[in-house]
């Protein structure tokens, strides 16, 4: 290299393109580096609607966007379609799936978090969590097959178990899924059928606490209570699941025959903290300095879902999209202040702008923390918010099309049972 040539920039590499990982590049838009974002998914993926894509409302391709077209336009971004396997800190580099090493100056984990079994992971099998567009388009399979078995198996008992739907968890994705699966039985398939009536299907929201939505306000959590039961829900509080099987649930002492088991309870982190050898929660959450850095690692940052740190009145930041998004806008600023050579910004400080879910069609509770709403209004805004908050115009427009049409005609055009729901199927049965 000739002493004139310019040194190579500032590497930062990214590993996830979630909504932590994606916002640090898009704020380092400009800056005096080269990015390497890898992910091991080719696409962003909208997670807060995967349980309509599950319920056959959406369909895939309306919540998620190939990460390669969102960051076309950025020459300073390489993007790389991998799995991250180790961490060499010393070397400062990472390694992925094919056994290549990249290096890095600057590493940025935000690899999220997946669903936990509390120690049964030999339950995930028979009931599927929601966090990848597979797992959203497995259970629509399920849902959508569990009542096509049901239309022609003759003896009662496995026609009921057929019909019978099990939501382990009550927090937003569960109370939301437990909405839309009744709505979906009540409303959008009965003229479908014609040996089996599907508004008689029971729908189960199983919860080991006291309350649904249990970080909501009480009133809302009574609410939310009040109108699953409305539409048909059942809702199980203070009772844990012992048991699951593909013959169903075990909880509070008693079995429940159920073909379909939906698992919405519990989080388990990336193992970006055993790459690290770092110190984590129980739940394998990397735990971070206030500037969001890996303690003695000031070169690698980690955010998200993968990370946990304190707020000033020591309660852990929420696993929520908007902290991972101000967390990576956090991690981009310290990086620029650090190759400019100025001294970095004030430690992270999450803003919590309000807590939302929606419990089927025109009933949604909001928490702001100065307002509370719920009902037919809170709907609206829920509404809003989310269309507001996907990616691109064609993309938002046909969103709000389809709650358009659902809204005034109780139809799901997603109803398909394609082959991640089929092959469920055949595993079980093999
Ligand atoms: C069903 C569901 C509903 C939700 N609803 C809401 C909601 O309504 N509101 C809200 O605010 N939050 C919601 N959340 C939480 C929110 O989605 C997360 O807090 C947010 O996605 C965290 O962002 P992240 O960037 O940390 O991780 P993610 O968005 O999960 O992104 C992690 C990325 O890392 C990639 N990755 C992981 N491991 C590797 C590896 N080894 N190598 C390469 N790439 C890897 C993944 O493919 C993924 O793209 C919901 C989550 C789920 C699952």
């Amino acid at each position: 290299m000739s002493p004139q040539a310019p040194r190579s920039p500032h590497h930062v590499v990214v590993i996830g393109a979630g909504f932590g990982g994606l916002e640090t590049v898009h704020r380092l838009a400009g800056a005096p580096v080269r990015i390497t974002l890898v992910d091991r998914r080719n696409h962003h993926l909208f997670q807060p609607l995967l349980y309509q894509v599950a319920t056959a409302s959406l369909a895939p391709s309306e919540i998620a966007w190939p990460i390669r077209h969102l960051l076309r336009k950025r020459r300073d971004v390489t993007t790389l379609l991998a799995s991250v396997e180790a961490i060499d800190k010393a070397a400062r580099r990472i390694r992925l799936d094919d056994g290549s090493t990249l290096a890095y100056d600057t590493l940025v984990l935000a690899t999220g978090a997946r669903h936990a079994y509390f120690g049964h992971d030999d339950w995930e099998p028979v009931a599927p969590g929601l966090k990848t567009l597979e797992d959203a388009t497995a259970v629509r399979g399920r849902i959508l097959l569990a009542f096509e078995k049901a239309e022609r198996e003759p003896d009662k008992p496995k026609q009921t178990a057929l019909m019978t739907f099990v939501i382990v968890g009550a927090g937003p994705t569960g109370v939301e899924l437990a909405g839309t699966i009744a709505e979906l039985a009540r409303a959008t398939l009965p003229a479908d059928f014609r040996n089996i009536d599907t508004r008689k299907a029971r729908i189960v929201l199983i919860e080991a606490g006291p309350r649904a939505l249990p970080a909501f306000r009480e009133d809302l959590s009574a609410y939310a209570k009040r109108s699953l039961e409305r539409l048909g829900v059942e809702v199980e509080l203070g009772q844990a699941v012992t048991g699951c099987t593909a013959e169903g649930v075990v909880y509070g002492g008693k079995a429940l025959a159920a073909a379909t088991v939906i698992w919405a309870a519990g989080v388990q982190a990336s193992p970006a903290a055993q790459w690290l050898e770092a110190p984590a929660d129980r739940v394998g959450r990397l735990k971070v300095e206030p500037d969001l850095t890996v303690p003695g690692r000031p070169e690698i940052f980690a955010i998200g879902d993968a990370a946990i740190v304190a707020r000033p009145d020591g309660r852990p930041v929420p696993g929520v999209a908007p902290a991972a998004k101000q967390e990576g806008a956090y991690v981009a600023k310290v990086i620029r202040a650090r190759l400019a050579g100025e001294s970095p910004p004030p430690a992270f400080r999450y803003r919590h702008a309000g807590d939302l879910a929606t419990i089927g069609k025109r009933r949604a509770v909001i928490d702001f923390g100065w307002i509370q709403l719920r009902g037919a209004l809170a709907w609206w805004l829920w509404g809003f918010a989310h269309i507001y908050f996907l990616i691109g115009v064609r993309n938002r427009l046909s969103v709000a099309l389809n709650w358009l049409w659902i809204y005034a005609r109780d139809q799901r055009s997603a109803r398909l049972i394609t082959r991640d729901g089929a092959r469920l199927e055949t595993k079980e049965r093999g």
